[in-house]
């Protein structure tokens, strides 16, 4: 498969990028945004992938389509000292089963914050609870994905509850790069609306309804957006961030969270990284976002 299966892909390039901005001490990147998941499931995941060129016209090919044990050496490699498992149901009946695997995942891995998901179904407040009494940092929902409205009334209790605990949820809710009948920001107006302390980090940077999201972000203190494929060259090819709001970016520097979707990226992973620096905003900005963000929210400065 890959040309150079000895040299890990860009690890030189990401040392280089936290020399340049003072990201190299042992605090690390720290990336909100990694999937780790069944082999089974994570296969799936990759077979919808390569089937997306075909069906877009859009070639996506994953760049570390390795083993396991592999893709955390590279984020080892890469310097990510912290990152998550997201995971996520495209049905009922799975997500339990998903956060027992993310639950034992965390476990044994150094550096993952333990990471749980749901769905609207019977009983997705009890295991949501128990799976925050289970030490869980941070939840993923995929309203694409899933197809559901996250203002379900099945999941009224679970937002109460992630509010007053304040975990945190990564929500794929912007219809980039696919629309689904539940996702823009509508739905998530709504439910901020009922929820003004809910801690959500919209994924993707909201795309493609950047400015929509940025609003949502202005309006609540707990609203964060992630970076995962914001501003690479994939992404600016069909979905680019408009550059009048680069300035709230700025604004909002204490709210946005490097997020990457590794390992299913059609680019490396420091292209991730270079496409944050060339937006300008300096190194101050890109230490709050690779790291100083991450660590405020999960409380990692101090810990080992
Ligand atoms: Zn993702």
């Amino acid at each position: 498969m890959s040309d150079q299966p000895e040299t890990p892909v860009g690890a030189a390039e990401v040392a280089r990028f936290r020399e340049r901005h003072g990201l190299d001490g042992p605090g690390g990147l720290i990336d909100v945004h990694t999937h780790f998941m069944p082999e089974r499931v994570l296969a799936k995941v990759w077979e919808y992938f390569d089937a997306a060129g075909p069906l877009t016209g859009m070639a996506w090919p994953i760049t570390y389509r390795e083993e396991e044990g592999q893709r955390l050496d590279r984020l080892r490699e890469f310097g990510v000292r912290a990152f998550t498992s997201m995971l996520y149901p495209h049905k009922a009946g799975m997500a339990e089963w998903l956060n027992g695997w993310a639950a034992d995942f965390a476990r044994r891995t150094p550096g993952c914050l333990h990471t749980s998901t749901f769905f609207p179904e019977p009983g997705v407040d009890r295991y949501v609870r128990e799976a925050v009494e289970a030490g869980t940092r941070v939840f993923k929902a995929h309203v694409q994905v899933g197809a559901y409205d996250p203002n379900d009334e099945l999941l009224e209790p679970v937002w109460g509850l992630l509010a007053e605990a304040g975990v945190p949820v990564v929500m794929h809710c912007g219809s980039g790069p696919a629309p689904g009948k539940h996702t823009g920001p509508e739905p998530v107006a709504r439910l901020l609306a009922r929820h003004p302390r809910l801690p959500v980090i919209v994924a993707h940077m909201g795309m493609p309804e950047y400015t929509d999201f940025l609003d949502l972000a202005e309006r609540y203190g707990e609203v964060r957006l992630d970076t995962t494929m914001a501003f690479t060259d994939f992404t600016e090819g069909f979905s680019p961030f408009p550059r009048a709001e680069l300035s709230r970016l700025a604004a909002l520097g204490d709210r946005i969270l490097l997020g990457t979707d590794f390992p299913n990226i059609p680019y490396p992973y420091v292209h991730q990284l270079e496409a944050l620096e060339r937006l300008g905003l300096g190194s101050a900005w890109l230490r709050a976002v690779c790291h100083g963000n991450g660590a405020r929210l999960f409380g990692l400065d101090g810990t080992p």
